[in-house]
């Protein structure tokens, strides 16, 4: 600058850059090394590449857990555990060696502090919850369900969520190859947990997917279909080239977007020389019938970021494919504060080439309330975010309410922060209300966590949830028990 020495200036861009309360550094991804970890300290370079090889190795249960962190962790952590997996858990427990691998990334299972590190671990507090990092006060919300987006209700064809106007969810399969502490799906995917009977499919895959492709077919206000589950990394790449196939012989729709945290979780799946081959002429077909095909995943911390992941990413880049997006969920303990959400997003964005989108917030399922913050300070997170990334890839925070669908959390029309209740309005009706006179003028709800209110509003849910409080409270067992009861009569039936 005029006048100005060039000791001055650059003592001026040092303060600049060190007085933000974010400082940027630019990072190298880290694989962190596997063999640190008793169980595997023999495994080789090509076995850990191998997606035979994790998923034929994925923890699922305590022993297998022990046995990979050998004797070096304190007991007090497996005895938590089990009581989580007895009497909260909503997912059952499965991790590919690579997820586990980013759990105290730092430290080896017989160094000193590994125990307390492994309790603080932001992957590990969503991947492998504890009973002790959930709250005693209110476990869950009293409005928390088993399926609190209504994702069933809005069924249109069997696994087929018809909530918008243009755009559909196509749950093909309700497995994955990771189980999230926190999934919003909990009602339908993975295995069955003492708590939670999951729901199932009634009609079998082949008839499922007709039955999609159908309305699909019959309906062209749909333009956009996101492919999900589950993880369409567990369906046999051929099962999924073959639906995708369909959709995109459907004139109407533009825009294909595949949902797989295995991006993340297994990106040696996305490695494969198959499916890469398979992405390929799915690309190509798509560019011909200017069809975007997108892959979502869902990372929400740096520390899953490693190579491997940037591999898989540009490896699907190379297939064609017009992008790969995150969608994270905005959880405390793992990633609620403005430092962790910008580590994440440069790591994404600088490190592997995935646009960082969406964080949404944890929706409120049972057992949830320990990692729910409130619309308060989401509006305080998203606010944190801005002005550091370029805007293309400043990632929203979203509130999925329930009815509604996502808005933007500083969009909503009314808020009680004593009691803890946002408003919100909608502009379109779901496939449920087409009959629906006043849809567009109601205003629909969504709730705080109650452990966040003043002292006030905290009485309030007291008094008002009092007698009912510790029904209300477990509502996963409650809901587990509708769901036994609905089984026996069908079965009797
Ligand atoms: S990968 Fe997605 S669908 Fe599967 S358990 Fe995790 S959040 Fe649920």
């Amino acid at each position: 600058m005029d006048g100005w020495t060039d000791d001055q200036f650059f003592r001026t861009l040092a303060d600049m850059t060190t007085v933000q309360p974010y400082v940027y550094v630019q990072r190298d991804l880290v694989e962190p090394d596997w063999t640190r970890l008793p169980g595997w300290a023999d495994v080789t370079t090509e076995q850990w590449e191998s997606a035979q090889w994790q998923r034929a190795h994925c923890v699922k249960n305590l022993r297998q857990l022990r046995s990979v962190l050998g004797p070096g962790v304190e007991e007090r952590f497996f005895t938590d555990l089990e009581r989580d997996q007895a009497e909260r858990a909503t997912m059952s427990m499965l991790l590919p060696p690579q997820m586990l691998n980013t759990i105290v990334p730092h430290l080896a299972p017989d160094e000193a502090g590994y125990t307390d590190a492994l309790f603080a671990d932001p992957v590990r507090r969503y991947m492998l919850p504890v009973f002790s990092d959930r709250r005693t006060d209110w476990p869950s919300h009293p409005y928390a369900t088993r399926d609190s987006l209504h994702e069933h209700d809005m069924w249109v064809a069997e696994g087929l969520t018809h909530r918008y106007p243009t755009k559909v969810l196509a749950e093909l399969l309700p497995t994955c190859p990771q189980y999230c502490g926190h999934c919003t799906r909990m009602d339908l995917v993975g295995n069955s947990t003492p708590v939670i009977d999951k729901l199932k499919f009634d009609l079998k895959p082949v008839d499922r997917y007709d039955k999609m492709i159908d309305y699909l077919r019959a309906t062209p206000a749909v333009r956009d279909v996101v492919v999900s589950g589950g993880d369409v990394a567990n369906m046999p790449f051929k099962n999924l080239e073959a639906f995708l196939a369909r959709l995109l012989e459907i004139e109407n729709i533009r825009d294909i977007r595949l949902a797989t945290k295995a991006l993340m979780g297994l990106p040696q799946h996305w490695l494969q020389d198959d499916v890469r081959a398979g992405m390929e002429r799915l690309a190509t077909t798509a560019r011909q019938r200017g069809v975007q095909i997108a892959i979502h995943t869902h990372v929400n911390h740096a520390n899953s970021v490693t190579p491997l992941v940037a591999r898989a990413t540009r490896a699907m880049l190379d297939t064609g494919i017009r992008d790969v997006r995150n969608q994270g969920v905005l959880m405390e303990g793992v990633n609620a504060d403005p430092h962790a959400l910008l580590d994440l997003c440069f790591a994404l964005s600088d490190g592997a080439e995935i646009l960082p989108y969406y964080f949404y917030m944890c929706d409120m399922i049972p057992f949830s309330e320990h990692w729910r913050v409130s619309v308060d300070k989401a509006q305080q997170l998203q606010h944190g975010l801005m002005g550091y990334l370029p805007g293309f890839a400043t990632p929203r925070i979203v509130c999925d309410v329930p009815f509604v669908g996502k808005r933007w959390v500083h969009q909503l029309a009314e808020y009680d922060r004593v009691h803890g209740i946002s408003y919100w309005t909608k502009n379109y009706r779901t496939s449920i209300e087409s009959d629906d006179t006043s849809a567009l003028d109601r205003r629909y709800e969504y709730y705080d966590p109650i452990h966040t209110l003043p002292a006030a509003g905290q009485e309030w849910w007291h008094q008002h949830t009092g007698p009912n409080r510790a029904a209300q409270h477990d509502a996963a067992a409650e809901a587990a028990r509708i769901s036994r009861e609905a089984a026996a009569v069908q079965a009797g039936a």
